[in-house]
Formats: structure tokens, C-alpha cells, sequence
């Protein structure tokens, strides 16, 4: 018991994690869980989140599945209905569901582009307009909630073929610093999570032949971050003193250049 993440600092808080059916999100929610709070897991697949909901109670937590699409936004909103009544609303969320689809743009793969769209920043802002009410409510009452979002390096590096990703990941950056201005006042800390390369399910859906290749290379020269790296971060994050606001954090591998 000898830092921030002694068990329980997180006692009496209540946390919905999208994107909780695998990697940075399926390890937060454990990570939070672990750190005492009540935690909702939000994805598509169900049985992902069936599992890890009864990993989480394995070991003494308390954790509910809420399967939903983010880019449906009435299945988003009966979601956060359903957190505010079996666990008594949000005031900790970390909105993290996302997909990176790199391909060179004149390869005109528009379904690709409308997919990051439709997800990383209209499924972004459903889950923050669905959870925004529990959040600043929850605020009002214990003095403290956290909203966070996953952007990426990729909001502030330049990477070749990743325009529209990276656009996606601006777009949650400059949101969440901005969002900021507005929530802060009401106790509601705000924060962009900015990593570099995590290990997860997320290289799988690249399609792209260069961009795989680009990846698995980089496997040779650094070790990437693993999914537990970030949960640990939310954690420290939402365990801050409530004056505390961590507005942006970059995680990077150490040996990851840019
Ligand atoms: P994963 O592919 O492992 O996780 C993505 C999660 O999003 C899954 O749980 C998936 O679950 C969920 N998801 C996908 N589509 C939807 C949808 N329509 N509705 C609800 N949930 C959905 O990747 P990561 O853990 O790496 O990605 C998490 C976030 O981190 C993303 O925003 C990503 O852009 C960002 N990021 C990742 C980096 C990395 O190197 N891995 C680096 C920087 C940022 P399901 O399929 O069950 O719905």
C-alpha cells in the first residue's frame, strides 16, 4: 500500500468505459474496478463484455455490461439510462471507442474514412451527450467528476497516411480542451489521453500493406505500451486531488521517436 493506487481510492465512485471489450478500454475497467469503483463496460460484443463483468466480480467488484453501438445514439442514451438506474449515475467516464483505418487518401477508401468519422468523433460525442448530464450531476454532489476521451500522438504528429485518423484525434483533442472551459467550473475535470503505440486489437483491423508493414517494424526497434500502461494513467488521473486536472497526457513508448 505505498502509492496512489492503494486499493480503494476509488471507493464510492461510479465509471462507464467504452470500447471495455478489449484492450485500453477492457484493461481500465479492470484497472478502476480494482481501484474500487463501480464500473459499467460499454461495446458491441457482448460476450467480451460478459466475460470481463464476471472477472471484475471475481474479485470482489461490482460491474455491469451495457452492449451498445456508440453511433446509435438511442441505444447510447438508453445505455446511460440504464447506468443511472442499476448503479446510480456516472461521474467518472472514460470515453475511449475507436478504430484506426491508415490507407493513402488518393486509394479513396471513403468507407474507411466515413467508419473513423462515424466512430471516433460522432459515437465520441453520443457518448458525451448521453453521459454529460450524470457527470456534471454527480460533480455538483461529491465535488469531483472526470470525463476523459482517448485522442492520440496522432492529433499532434504528422504521420503519412493517417490524415483522417489524425483528423479524428485533433478533433478529440481540440474538443476536450475546449469542453474543458465549460465543465471545469462545474467540478467536471476534462482530460485528452494522447498515446503512442499500445498493444492491442487495434493494429488487427489495419488494412493497409504499408501501414502494416510500418507497424509490425516497429515491433523490432521499441517495445510498445501495453493496454495496462494507459489504465494506470486513468487511474492517476481520477485519483487526483479535486484542484487537480491533468488536461492533456502524452504516453509514450520510450523508445517510440514520434
Ligand atoms: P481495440 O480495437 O482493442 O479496442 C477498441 C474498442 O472499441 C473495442 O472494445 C471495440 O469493441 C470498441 N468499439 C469499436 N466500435 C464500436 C462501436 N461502434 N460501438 C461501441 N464500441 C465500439 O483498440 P484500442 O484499445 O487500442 O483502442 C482504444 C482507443 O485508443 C481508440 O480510440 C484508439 O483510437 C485509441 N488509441 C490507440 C492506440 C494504440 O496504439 N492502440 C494509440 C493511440 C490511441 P466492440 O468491437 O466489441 O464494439
Amino acid at each position: 500500500m505505498s502509492t496512489h493506487t492503494h486499493s480503494q481510492s476509488l471507493a464510492g465512485r461510479v465509471a462507464v468505459v467504452t470500447g471495455a471489450s478489449s484492450g485500453i478500454g477492457e484493461a481500465s475497467a479492470e484497472h478502476l474496478a480494482a481501484l474500487g469503483a463501480k464500473v459499467a463496460v460499454l461495446a458491441r460484443r457482448a460476450e467480451k463484455l460478459d466475460d470481463l463483468v464476471a472477472r471484475i466480480e471475481k474479485d470482489g467488484g461490482t460491474a455491469l455490461a451495457l452492449t451498445a453501438d456508440v453511433t446509435d445514439t438511442a441505444a447510447v442514451h438508453a445505455a446511460a439510462d440504464r447506468l443511472r438506474s442499476e448503479l446510480g449515475g456516472a461521474d467518472l467516464l472514460f470515453n475511449n471507442a475507436g478504430v484506426m483505418l491508415p490507407a493513402p487518401i488518393e486509394e479513396l477508401r471513403t468507407d474507411q474514412w466515413q467508419h473513423q468519422i462515424d466512430l471516433n468523433i460522432t459515437g465520441l460525442m453520443n457518448v458525451v451527450g448521453a453521459f454529460t448530464p450524470q457527470l456534471v450531476e454527480s460533480a455538483g454532489k461529491r465535488g469531483v467528476a472526470d470525463l476523459i476521451n482517448t485522442a492520440s500522438i496522432a492529433a499532434q504528429n504528422i504521420f503519412p497516411n493517417f490524415a483522417v485518423y489524425s483528423g479524428t484525434k485533433a478533433y478529440v483533442t481540440h474538443f476536450s480542451r475546449t469542453l474543458r472551459t465549460e465543465l471545469g467550473p462545474k467540478n467536471v475535470r476534462v482530460a485528452a489521453i494522447e498515446p503512442g503505440i499500445v498493444g492491442t486489437e487495434l493494429q488487427n483491423h489495419v488494412t493497409d500493406p504499408g501501414a502494416r508493414e510500418w507497424l509490425d517494424g516497429s515491433k523490432d526497434t521499441m517495445e510498445w505500451l501495453t493496454p495496462q500502461d494507459i489504465a494506470e494513467t486513468i487511474g492517476f488521473i481520477a485519483t487526483l486531488p479535486p484542484r487537480v486536472n491533468l488536461q492533456q497526457v502524452t504516453i509514450m513508448p520510450t523508445g517510440q521517436p514520434s
